[in-house]
């Protein structure tokens, strides 16, 4: 399309980048003359005063619908002027594509309807684009020095007000006495702060649109700590320039009524602490959480918490008895410490799985060494091969089947260097996590600390708790598949029979035939020494399938 109209377009905003850019008019004044100079003809002068980070700028809408309809050019300052995100952007090359958009002209910035010219376009606004991204970057940082210099970016709190000249927060001279009233008149206690804010519209301290403050702006003037000198930003508490205008204690005074007559939490979270971790036995419902409160004769009140089953089965009425939360802690814990694994025995099963990753390091390690050789020795014969054909030694078929052979094999080798390579990897870890799980949960039960017994619980793989006559029990799940059998009854299973087994055996920690729990296997009798002392174990190879047992 030949089409001589140029449109000027000037832009400036408010914007920080936008400082040393040249004025509007100084825009119009250069662009005037280069047209003039250039001979071009300005259909139209669009002006806008708006910043291009974002798109929406009408001025700019109006330019492009123009050319949209009608086409013509454009001269602007720089391309800068005209886009600095990409969607605006990409319109002015679409529209260079289309047609629509003749050309662009620009006393500063080099641009020929090309495609080398479009490049350097796009990279013009991409440069802008990343010019506002930095810029936005440097603004943070910048707030973030003036924090560290002790000063509180933003509107200054009621009391004080924002010096423009010096750029920094200085006070009310008339409204931080009444502030620092508002705050001695709530520390009394017998004030809501509805009244502070009554208090305070009273001598003229209001909203923006002249009303009484509202419950909770009130809260956060009581509450921030700006006007004992400190301010919060961006989650910290950073020591301010500023001049206080109450003391510290009286900021305290203030927090401890605020305490005291805020409403109490009733137990936001606590008693559902142990919800949906037990079932019920008999309807195998998730068991809840109930408060009750018992008011006593001589006016003392009582909370308690229970757990029961939700009574919602279908079928089935439910009358399981529900249990009080000390109670379930307590019987909780004794549960977890029934699973523990004594240091000792941690200690012993540690150092044996060290011994067996070094051995399987080592065996794997030298598989995969003379795998690598034959793979070398694949690969020449697959190269002498591929020359006896060139040279027409051996026909298309026999070197096609004697290649499809070495390939195969060289595939199954690579594979098999691969599984080797991640083997002793994915049982050794999870091994050694579960050691540490089993011994962490004695000091989790003599905790007695809800949570904590909670997380250890949710964390015992395969082993579900229920509810029965207000005793919690363990149960392995239904369909774990964790050979030989779920690994946290087998340890309680070890521990019983440790302790049938007398003291002396016990604190010596032998590991005495312990069915399943030891990595090798015993064939049912139980042998007199600790079969984790003495020398005759089992082959590695057997032991390590016991461990990777374990770990899946
Ligand atoms: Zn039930």
């Amino acid at each position: 399309m030949q089409n001589n109209k140029y449109y000027l377009y000037a832009r400036k905003s408010t914007d920080v980048e936008d400082k040393q850019v040249l004025s509007i008019e100084a825009q119009l004044v250069e662009l005037r003359e280069y047209a003039k100079r250039e001979n071009l003809y300005i259909a139209a002068e669009f002006i806008e005063k708006k910043s291009a980070k974002t798109t929406g700028r009408p001025v700019f809408g109006k330019l492009l619908a123009e050319i949209e309809k009608d086409g013509g050019n454009i001269l602007a300052w720089h391309p800068d002027r005209l886009a600095r995100n990409s969607v605006d952007g990409g319109q002015i090359v679409y529209l260079l594509d289309s047609g629509k958009l003749g050309t662009l002209k620009f006393p500063s910035f080099w641009f020929e309807n090309t495609s080398q010219g479009k490049f350097m376009l796009s990279i013009a606004f991409g440069q802008s684009k990343y010019y506002v991204d930095n810029l936005s970057e440097n603004t943070k940082r910048g707030l973030r020095q003036k924090v560290r210099r002790g000063e509180r970016p933003g509107l200054a709190p009621v009391g004080y007000i924002n010096d423009v000249r010096t750029k920094t927060v200085v006070v009310d001279n008339r409204q931080s006495p009444l502030v620092a009233e508002a705050f001695e008149l709530y520390a009394k206690g017998d004030q809501r702060l509805e009244d502070i804010a009554a208090f305070l519209a009273s001598r003229g301290i209001l909203t923006k649109s002249g009303k009484q403050f509202p419950k909770d702006k009130i809260k956060r003037i009581l509450t921030n700590p700006f006007y004992y000198g400190h301010f919060k930003y961006a989650g910290e508490i950073h020591e301010g320039k500023h001049a206080p205008i109450i003391s510290k204690k009286l900021f305290d005074e203030v927090q401890a009524t605020l305490a005291k007559r805020g409403r109490p939490q009733k137990g936001a979270t606590a008693p559902q602490i142990f919800c949906g971790l037990l079932k019920c036995a008999t309807c195998k419902l998730s068991v809840t959480a109930e408060k009750k409160i018992k008011h006593q004769k001589n006016g003392n009140i009582h909370e308690y918490v229970y757990y029961r089953c939700t009574r919602k089965h279908k079928t089935i009425r439910c009358t399981e008895p529900a249990v009080t939360e000390p109670d379930l802690v307590a019987q909780l814990a004794d549960i977890l410490h029934s699973y523990a694994m004594p240091q000792a025995w941690a200690t012993t099963l540690g150092k044996m799985l060290d011994e067996d990753e070094k051995k399987a390091n080592q065996t794997s390690g030298l598989f995969v060494a003379s795998a690598q050789t034959r793979l070398a020795s694949l690969q020449g014969k697959l190269q002498r091969l591929l020359d006896s054909y060139l040279d027409q030694d051996i026909d298309q078929n026999t070197y096609r089947t004697r290649q499809g052979e070495l390939m195969s094999e060289k595939k199954s080798l690579e594979e098999q260097i691969g599984k080797l390579t991640l083997a002793s990897k994915s049982w050794v870890e999870p091994m050694r996590q579960w050691l540490k799980q089993a011994v962490s949960l004695c000091e989790i039960a003599k905790s007695g600390e809800p949570s904590a017994i909670k997380e250890a619980f949710l964390k015992m793989d395969g082993l579900n708790l229920f509810l029965k006559s207000k005793k919690a029990q363990p149960t392995a799940a239904p369909n774990a598949a964790l050979p030989p059998e779920n690994i946290w009854v087998l340890l309680r299973k070890t521990k019983e029979k440790i302790a049938r087994m007398g003291d002396n055996s016990a604190k010596s920690c032998n590991l005495v035939g312990i069915e399943g729990l030891e990595p090798s296997r015993q064939d049912g009798h139980a042998p007199q020494t600790c079969v984790y002392t003495n020398s005759t174990i089992s082959p590695e190879i057997e032991r390590s399938a016991f461990w990777r047992g374990i770990a899946s």
